[in-house]
């Protein structure tokens, strides 16, 4: 892992722009919150390239999965050590046999579905290890018929940016 400081909040903003267009044709609304974010950044620890492939992931699948007209929502949760991201839409969801199996290379569960809309299946494996080789873990939430949340949780610095 190549571990350095970068600001959360431009990254999110920087995978937004990459899925506006997919977006906009679904009718999805990419939301970051809190809105204190509109205005101030996140500086975490992490490998930015590997989170940034994360991120895309979780976020593409929100609008690829999700439903039309529907809304992504990206939180970034704060405590003291470090921040909690969750990625949370409101499509049809995941049902509980499936669940932990998403977590899996190639497996995709609506195979007729998701071929439409593209993908190998490999984009939740891929980053369940990602998150894991820092350290930590990724879960799902999800209910069927009222959405899906991903969560991971990643540390903040220690010592506040340009302090002595
Ligand atoms: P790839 O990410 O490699 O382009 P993919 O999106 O199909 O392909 P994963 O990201 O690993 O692969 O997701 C695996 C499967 O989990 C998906 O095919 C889909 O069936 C299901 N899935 C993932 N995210 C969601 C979600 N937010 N809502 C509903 N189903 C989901
Ligand atoms: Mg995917």
């Amino acid at each position: 892992l190549r571990r350095q400081r970068f600001d959360l909040v431009a990254l999110v903003r920087e995978i937004f722009e990459l899925v506006e267009e997919k977006a906009r044709r679904r009718g999805t609304t990419l939301e970051l919150l809190p809105p204190k974010y509109a205005t101030v950044d996140l500086t975490i620890v992490a490998d930015r390239n590997r989170i940034r492939q994360v991120l895309i992931n979780l976020i593409d699948n929100a609008v690829k999965y999700g439903r039309d007209q529907g809304q992504v929502r990206v939180s970034l949760l704060e405590s003291h050590r470090g921040v909690r991201i969750v990625v949370r839409d409101d499509g049809p969801g995941i049902a509980p046999e499936h669940q932990a199996r998403i977590f899996e290379r190639f497996y995709r569960i609506d195979k007729s579905r998701s071929r439409e809309s593209g993908g190998s299946g490999l984009g939740l494996a891929i980053s369940k290890h990602i998150v894991e080789a820092h350290k930590s873990g990724i879960r799902v939430k999800s209910a069927v018929g009222e959405g899906t949340t991903m969560e991971f949780k990643l540390p903040k610095p220690k010592v506040a940016p340009g302090a002595p």
